[in-house]
């Protein structure tokens, strides 16, 4: 029995940790996907006079989204006795145990964690450690969620949210107004460019696209 307790089994260390999980590099795509889309088609598809604001407020929370990704992404949320701890941890062995964690000692661990009631404390399965005031583990930033990294969690979730609103948001404007406002243009800059030798019925997808090209410098 002491042979099986005695191997040793490697934890993970934050969000950072290899390999990665998939819904974590999702998470990553949708996020490059979405920055873009945004800055190369739909805000030059805007009036001139809109893209500023909309270069501006976008790109400051997808710049602040990044740094309290990246900050909830490498914060250990490891409890500190355990950090301490000079044992390595242990595959935990079912036969000599019924829970992980018993009367506030952690067999995988190897340390004295407390009681739950009083510090919350769990043992993740996925990152093979203990962490305090545990909530969740994440699978979208592949690290627990605890109190050392809770409130740059919620911080990440809060800019993803409002970044993701407003691109998606503007992305549907331009839909609704390609539709609405060939004859006031005063949204979309590609009908306001159009010449005024082109009658508005000729200004279809493909001028407002080419117009979209060369506004970014590319052949059409
Ligand atoms: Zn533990
Ligand atoms: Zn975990």
């Amino acid at each position: 029995m002491a042979d099986v307790e005695a191997l040793t089994e490697p934890s993970r260390k934050n969000g950072c940790t290899l390999p990665p999980h998939i819904t974590q590099v999702i998470a990553w795509v949708v996020l490059v996907v979405f920055g873009v889309l945004h800055f190369t088609t739909l805000v030059p598809a805007l009036h001139n006079s809109w893209q500023p604001a909309a270069h501006a407020v976008p790109g400051v929370v997808i710049f602040v989204h990044l740094i309290v990704h990246v900050a909830t992404l490498t914060i250990d949320p490891c409890d500190d006795k355990v950090l301490q701890a000079k044992l390595p941890k242990v595959k935990f062995n079912r036969a000599k145990h019924s829970f992980v964690i018993e009367d506030g000692h952690c067999n995988v661990c190897q340390v004295d964690v407390g009681y739950y009631k009083d510090s919350k404390i769990r043992h993740c399965r996925e990152c093979n450690k203990c962490v305090k005031n545990f909530d969740h583990h994440c699978p979208w930033l592949n690290t627990c969620i605890g109190g050392k990294n809770y409130r740059w969690y919620i911080a990440t979730l809060a800019t993803a949210l409002v970044a993701l609103v407003l691109v998606t948001g503007i992305a549907v404007m331009e839909f609704i107004t390609y539709f609405t406002d060939k004859n006031d243009r005063n949204i979309l800059q590609p009908y306001r460019d159009l010449d005024a030798t082109l009658h508005y019925k000729d200004a279809d997808f493909q001028i407002l696209y080419q117009r979209v090209l060369m506004r970014r410098g590319l052949p059409c």
